[in-house]
């Protein structure tokens, strides 16, 4: 996969995350669960964090993950 940003190669791997992952159309202060409808909670666990294939491009620090397929934790 190349960047789409900078056209480079990307680098395969996983994005390994912990808790709670959200993606917000503006910052939320206090909570991160959805206030706008294009509010995206990623990830939500209380225990164990989530993992995800992703690509990451190290030339310029771009990192594209599929969010809606999240890999079973060990
Ligand atoms: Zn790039």
């Amino acid at each position: 996969m190349n960047c789409p940003k900078c056209g480079k190669e990307m680098k395969p791997g996983f994005l390994q995350t912990g808790n709670l992952v959200a993606f917000n159309k503006t910052r939320h202060k206090l909570s991160l669960n959805p206030k706008d409808k294009d509010d995206v909670m990623i990830a939500q666990k209380a225990f164990t964090g989530s993992d995800f294939n992703g690509w990451i491009c190290k030339e310029c620090g771009l990192v594209a993950f599929d969010y809606t397929n999240v890999i079973t934790h060990w």
